[in-house]
């Protein structure tokens, strides 16, 4: 783990990346604070190259800063630890991809996103909207981030795709809410994401379907494929100013669905560069 001294002697950093090792929050099954070394360990293993499907190579020297995982430890509020991590990339002009946890470390991050950024949209990729006022007692449960987020104000749109387990409480919260939901049965992979403020993606691992990524809590079949996914952000047109991929679950499959969490990291990250500035780091392309 790179120390906050090392990483900031990293000054042409772009993206800052953080694993999240907490899974406090998380209704069903533990084991998602696991997934931060196997992410950055796919992302790195000689199977496969650092270059992304558009060109970037992700192993230019000196694109990524990396500030090591956060760790839930006795006496501390992760959930405060987490905002304040996210704060420090921010303040040294980064672009916060976060890796691991349940999705309720999403709720912190947009908190500190939020912050930098008032007017920001959010694209939620997931099975699930998250939308729960409390599950079971907890309202930091990972089935309530996101009703956390939009009772706070913290986004100017919250759009969510890959939905397939929609009840009666959470149509309402999202009809209080605002949120534009686009439910999996009404999927077309033709539909074109625009956004004119700054864009913050959450992408929970069971949006796809199980059988592209089995390392997840929550097996909900009927989901993208990780083709379908890939082209959701491949295609989209806003500033990426951060993101987190969550719910990887390396206690029931950590194989594929690592390597798949490698290869969204990859691609979102490739996005993130090119709608930031400077130019990213491109070289020659396949003719
Ligand atoms: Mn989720
Ligand atoms: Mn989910």
């Amino acid at each position: 783990m790179q120390t906050w001294e090392q990483f900031i002697a990293n000054p042409n950093a772009r993206l800052g990346v953080l694993g999240i090792a907490d899974d406090e929050n998380s209704s069903y099954q533990r084991g998602a604070a696991e997934a931060p070394p196997l992410i950055r360990a796919a992302f790195h293993s000689d199977s496969s190259n650092l270059w992304s499907e558009n060109g970037t190579n992700l192993g230019a020297d000196g694109l990524f800063a990396d500030a090591g995982d956060i760790q839930p430890s006795p006496g501390r509020d992760t959930a405060v630890e987490i905002e304040a991590a996210i704060t420090r990339l921010l303040d040294h002009g980064l672009r916060p991809l976060s890796l691991g946890g349940d999705h309720a470390v999403t709720f912190p991050i947009v908190k500190a996103m939020a912050a930098r950024y008032p007017r920001l949209s959010i694209l939620h990729f997931d099975a699930h909207p998250d939308l729960y006022d409390d599950f079971n007692g907890n309202r930091r449960s990972h089935a309530c981030p996101f009703a956390r987020i939009m009772e706070a104000g913290l986004a100017a749109r919250l759009v969510q795709i890959g939905i397939r387990t929609m009840n009666g409480h959470q149509r309402q919260q999202a009809d209080k809410f605002g949120v534009e939901m686009i439910e999996m049965r009404y999927w077309r992979d033709d539909l074109a994401f625009e956004f004119d403020t700054p864009l913050y993606l959450s992408f929970d691992m069971d949006c796809l379907d199980p059988a592209y990524a089995p390392g997840i809590s929550h097996w909900e079949p009927g989901g993208f494929s990780t083709r379908q996914a890939l082209g959701v952000i491949q295609g989209l047109r806003a500033p990426i100013v951060g993101a987190d991929i969550v719910e990887f679950n390396p206690r029931v499959e950590a194989r594929l669905t690592a390597m798949t969490a490698a290869k969204l990291f990859k691609e979102i990250a490739a996005k993130m560069l090119e709608t930031s500035q400077p130019t990213p780091v491109t070289e020659g392309k396949i003719r």
